[in-house]
């Protein structure tokens, strides 16, 4: 159901006040009004392109401003996106996102995107893309190919954007979303935390998104990845009740979103993924890498679902049947050959 209210920067810094155990309980329970507890969406990610993007982003090891060592990559072949798609698939994956370091996507790129788009479809898998700034014809060129989620993150607080960023502004990313949203498309969109910035930019960048006209059905909450080359290397490590802390915020702020545990996930023990879990994420990348940065495994991730009594979220199309998806799960449980398989940044 669509979210009506409408928030403040103050409205939301009052919550990250609130003492951490109840603000939690306020925000479990929020949660179990609009989802099942023990359910997790479950997302792949794939490169397709990797590296020299002309952006500036101060966090990014694919930004051509800084001296990562990151092996770059052309746009892969659509033969390439199908085989990981479909391991992705066995693996438990119900979204398959693609993503491509671009300032935005050229016209020449649109005909393999929109393909990729199709072939994945056809495999049962709902489609996300990360392609950059898009227009409106672009926007509707893929949602015409099928597109279901476009990611295009805020990153951070209008406020505190130009420390991050200087390459686009704050107005091209809401630009950006609004090109989604009138095509049709969902709408995946957060931010990440331990960027230097302060709990009032935390407050605003939610309340940006949850005063969108709609707010994101999905929303990405990272975790710095202190990238060796990039200017934020040496940033403070933020503190895992906080990011906790953003999460609950973020799930009494809007309500009916998924909101997922991206990047970063690796530097959390069980014991702060569950509790992120309680505070309202139902949703996180598994088992490959994250764009260029290695994620938790999926042997763990299996591990720790089944500890907490965590079961996959499925989707209707074209879906394999709980006994088949239980032993391809089993199967890729135990073949860690396979843990890799839609690594494509490196
Ligand atoms: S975050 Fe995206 S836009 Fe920014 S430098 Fe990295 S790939 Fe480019």
């Amino acid at each position: 159901m669509e979210q009506l209210k409408k928030w403040t920067t103050e409205q939301a810094n009052k919550l990250f006040l609130i003492p951490f155990f109840e603000l939690l309980f306020k925000a479990q329970k929020i949660h179990r009004q609009h989802f099942d507890p023990q359910r997790i969406q479950v997302s792949a990610l794939l490169s397709i392109k990797t590296g020299l993007c002309p952006e500036d982003c101060k966090y990014c090891a694919q930004s051509s401003h800084y001296k990562t060592g990151l092996k770059t990559k052309k746009l892969i072949e659509v033969n390439h996106v199908i085989e990981s798609a479909k391991k992705a698939k066995l693996s438990g994956a119900t979204r398959f996102c693609m993503g491509a370091a671009w300032r935005n996507p050229k016209e020449r790129d649109m005909l393999p995107l929109e393909t990729m788009i199709k072939e994945v479809k056809a495999l049962g898998l709902e489609t996300c893309m990360t392609l950059g700034m898009i227009n409106r014809s672009q926007a509707s060129k893929l949602a015409k190919a099928g597109l279901d989620y476009y990611n295009h993150n805020l990153d951070t607080s209008k406020e505190y954007y130009d420390k991050i960023i200087t390459t686009r502004t704050y107005q091209d990313r809401l630009d950006t979303l609004e090109n989604i949203r009138e095509a049709g498309i969902k709408v995946c969109s957060g931010g990440i935390v331990g960027l230097g910035e302060k709990v009032v930019d935390r407050a605003s960048l939610l309340s940006q998104l949850a005063n969108l006209p709609k707010p994101p059905e999905s929303i990405p909450i990272n975790m710095l990845i202190k990238i060796k080359g990039t200017p934020i290397v040496d940033n403070e490590d933020i503190d895992h009740f906080d990011f906790i802390r953003t999460i609950a915020v973020t799930r009494i702020m809007m309500p009916s979103s998924y909101i997922r545990l991206s990047a970063g996930r690796e530097y959390m023990n069980e014991q702060t993924q569950a509790l992120c879990f309680m505070a309202g994420a139902n949703s996180v990348f598994y088992g490959c890498k994250l764009l260029t940065s290695s994620n938790t495994n999926e042997n763990k991730d299996l591990l720790l679902f089944k500890k907490l009594d965590i079961k996959h979220e499925c989707i209707d199309i074209d879906e394999v049947s709980d006994n088949q998806k239980n032993f391809d799960l089993t199967q890729v449980a135990s073949n860690t050959e396979d843990l890799q398989f839609y690594n494509a940044a490196d």
